[in-house]
């Protein structure tokens, strides 16, 4: 997706060689035109797919999978990383490790929101080594609902949770997709379905 590679690109910030900061437009700021068109395209590449509900993590996951819930005109549900005193009804959780926070959280949703019957669109902002996702797919298997794919905004793909994902089976769509973060430099995967030969 050009306008996402080219916002990665001027406003982006690579703090490490595995890290890559995007507060200016998704993690802390948010770019109304860019969640608009993310949106827009997640709801393209999953128009195939039958999608009752798409499922997140707090806190950014939110922008984009409401916009995507908008363009598909279906509900959004959020995984909570923090207990709520509201969140009682029939708790489905799971553990999830912090890639940039390096620590464990427990993640949680009502099962009212999610049930059997739905087919579920997860999304999420980054994917690194697939441990959101995966909790996220844990939910979704304990609600006894299917999971339709798996929607990321920016994959590091030098990381395994992609091949991890594709190899279970799972349709991932990212809209860009990161080769390599080394010398403070982005450089992308020109093809979704190139694959890093190392
Ligand atoms: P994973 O669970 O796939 O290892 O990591 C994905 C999660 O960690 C995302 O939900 C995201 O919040 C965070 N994350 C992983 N890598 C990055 C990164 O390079 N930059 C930012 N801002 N967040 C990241």
């Amino acid at each position: 997706m050009e306008l996402l590679k080219s916002k990665i690109l001027t406003e982006g910030k690579v703090l490490k060689d595995d890290i890559l900061k995007v507060d200016a437009f998704l993690n802390h700021q948010i770019d109304p035109v860019l969640m608009d068109a993310i949106g827009k395209e997640f709801a393209s590449r999953f128009a195939e797919q039958p999608v009752t509900k798409i499922l997140t993590i707090e806190s950014s996951g939110i922008a984009p999978a409401v916009m995507t819930g908008l363009y598909m005109n279906v509900p959004v549900v959020f995984a909570r990383k923090q207990k709520s005193l509201t969140l009682t009804d029939g708790l489905l959780t799971a553990q999830v490790y912090s890639f940039t926070k390096q620590v464990n959280n427990q993640i949680a949703i009502s099962s009212t929101f999610i049930s059997e019957q739905d087919h579920v669109l997860i999304l999420d902002d980054f994917l690194a080594n697939g441990q959101a996702a995966l909790g996220l797919i844990d939910l979704v298997q304990q609600a006894g609902a299917t999971v339709s794919g798996i929607g990321i905004v920016i994959e590091k793909a030098f990381q395994d949770g992609g091949e991890k994902l594709r190899d279970k089976g799972f349709k991932v769509e990212s809209l860009a997709r990161i080769k390599s973060l080394k010398n403070k430099t982005v450089d992308f995967l020109d093809d979704t379905r190139e694959v890093i030969n190392e």
